[in-house]
C-alpha cells in the first residue's frame, strides 16, 4: 500500500478497535490516523471516561480484554468490590488496571491538559506509534430519546442494557464543539478514510455532528465497513436501533446512512444479495468475509479493504 501517505480511519468502540487494529498491521504508523468517538463519554465515580478511546487504546496496545473486547486483560477487580461494598453505584464496572487510566486522565484533565495530549500521551507511553485522535477535546454527550424518556448514554447502554425502545439521538452540544487539533487538516489530507465497523447511530454519527467534520469528508475517497451482517450485530445494538428507527436493520441501511458522501462499501458474504441494491446507491462494494473473530481475520479484511479502495 506504498501509495497511501494518509490513511484515516474514523472509529467507535469494539468494532472499530479491531479494524483499526487490522489497518495498524497493515500500513506504517505514520500513514494511519484513528479518530475515536467520544459521545460516550461521561463521569462516574469523580472520574472522566472515555469508553471508545479507551477500547482502540487498549486493543492497539495489546493490553485488550480479548473475551469482552473492552477493559484490560489480565484485570483485577479489587478497587470495584471495595467500593460496591461501601454502597458505591456498581452499573459500571472499572477493574483495577483500567482505573489507573481513568485516575491518572482526570488528574491531568483537572491540571488543564487536553484530551487530546493526554491521548498522544498515553499512547506514546503504552507503546502505540499510529496517531490516535479524540474527535473534539470538547464535552459533547450522546443521549438517546426513548420510550422511557431521555437517558445519557451509558445509563441507556450499561445501565439499561439497551432495552428501552430508541426514539432518536442528540449529540449535545457537537454543533458548538471544534474538532480537536490536527482533525480536519488529516481528513482534508486523507486519500483515503476508512469507516470501520461501529455502530453508524451512536459511534459515527457523533464524530460527523462536530462542526466542520462533514464539510472535509466532501470529496475524500471513502469506503465503510458494515458493522451488520445478516441483518445482525455482532455486538451492541446497532441493529435494535434502526429496527426500533423504522428501518429494516441490513448492510444496505448502513450504506444508505452513509451513501451521501462514501465511494465504497465492504459487505459481508451473508449479504450479498445485496450488492445490487448498494451499487445502485452509487457506490462501488466489496463482498467478503467481514468477521474479525482474532487478529490474522483484523489484518485480512483491513488489507482487503486497502487494496479494494485503491482501485476505486
Ligand atoms: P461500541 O462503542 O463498543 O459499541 O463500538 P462500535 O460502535 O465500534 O462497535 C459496535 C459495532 O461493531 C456493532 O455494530 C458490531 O456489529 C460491530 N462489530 C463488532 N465486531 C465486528 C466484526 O468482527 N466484524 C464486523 N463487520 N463488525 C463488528
Amino acid at each position: 500500500m506504498a501509495h497511501l501517505e494518509h490513511v484515516v480511519a474514523l472509529a467507535g468502540g469494539v468494532g472499530g478497535a479491531k479494524m483499526a487494529h487490522g489497518l495498524a498491521q497493515c500500513l506504517p504508523p505514520a500513514v494511519l490516523t484513528v479518530i475515536v468517538n467520544v459521545g460516550d463519554d461521561f463521569e462516574h465515580w469523580g472520574l472522566k471516561i472515555c469508553p471508545d478511546l479507551d477500547t482502540v487504546c487498549y486493543t492497539l496496545a495489546g493490553l485488550a480484554n480479548p473475551a469482552t473486547g473492552w477493559g484490560r486483560a489480565e484485570e483485577s477487580w479489587r478497587v470495584f468490590e471495595q467500593v460496591r461494598a461501601l454502597g458505591g453505584a456498581d452499573w459500571f464496572r472499572m477493574g483495577d488496571l483500567d482505573l489507573a487510566t481513568h485516575l491518572e486522565r482526570s488528574r491531568r484533565l483537572r491540571a488543564g491538559e487536553t484530551l487530546s495530549q493526554i491521548t498522544a500521551d498515553f499512547c506514546r507511553r503504552w507503546g502505540i506509534e499510529l496517531t490516535v485522535l479524540p474527535i473534539t477535546d470538547d464535552n459533547v454527550p450522546t443521549w438517546v430519546y426513548t420510550d422511557i424518556g431521555e437517558l445519557p448514554f451509558q445509563e441507556y447502554f450499561v445501565k439499561q442494557q439497551c432495552q428501552p425502545r430508541v426514539l432518536g439521538f442528540r449529540f449535545d452540544g457537537a454543533d458548538r464543539a471544534t474538532p480537536a487539533p490536527s482533525v480536519i487538516e488529516r481528513l482534508r489530507a486523507a486519500d483515503l478514510v476508512v469507516v470501520c465497523p461501529s455502530n453508524p447511530w451512536v459511534s459515527i454519527d457523533p464524530i460527523l455532528a462536530i462542526g466542520g467534520v462533514r464539510e472535509a469528508l466532501q470529496g475524500r475517497p471513502a469506503v465503510a465497513v458494515s458493522p451488520i451482517i445478516g441483518g445482525k450485530t455482532v455486538k451492541g445494538p446497532a441493529a435494535k436501533m434502526y429496527a426500533e428507527l423504522g428501518i429494516q436493520p441490513s448492510a444496505l441501511a448502513v450504506a444508505q446512512h452513509y451513501s451521501a458522501w462514501l465511494r465504497g462499501f465492504v459487505l459481508d458474504h451473508a449479504d450479498a444479495a445485496q450488492t445490487e441494491a448498494v451499487e445502485s446507491l452509487g457506490l462501488v462494494t466489496l463482498t467478503t468475509d467481514t468477521l474479525m473473530p482474532d487478529g490474522a481475520a483484523r489484518r485480512r479484511l483491513a488489507s482487503e479493504t486497502l487494496a479494494f479502495a485503491a482501485r476505486l
